[in-house]
């Protein structure tokens, strides 16, 4: 349970998960834009950025 409160109706919001792949919160109260404090990049995202970092093997 995370809960966030929104800078432009200053009422407090409750969710079951974190959203953390949504980088941006909607308020219910107020229809406020706000970014989300528990984003961490979309699932997967790691996962291919170190696979570029990857070197290919020379044939
Ligand atoms: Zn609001």
């Amino acid at each position: 349970m995370v809960s966030w409160s929104c800078p432009y109706c200053g009422k407090a919001m409750y969710s079951a998960w974190d959203k953390h792949t949504d980088e941006v919160v909607i308020c219910i109260h107020s229809d406020g834009i706000f970014k989300n404090p528990y984003y961490r990049g979309k699932e997967g995202e790691n996962a291919s950025i170190s696979k570029l970092h990857r070197q290919q093997p020379r044939v």
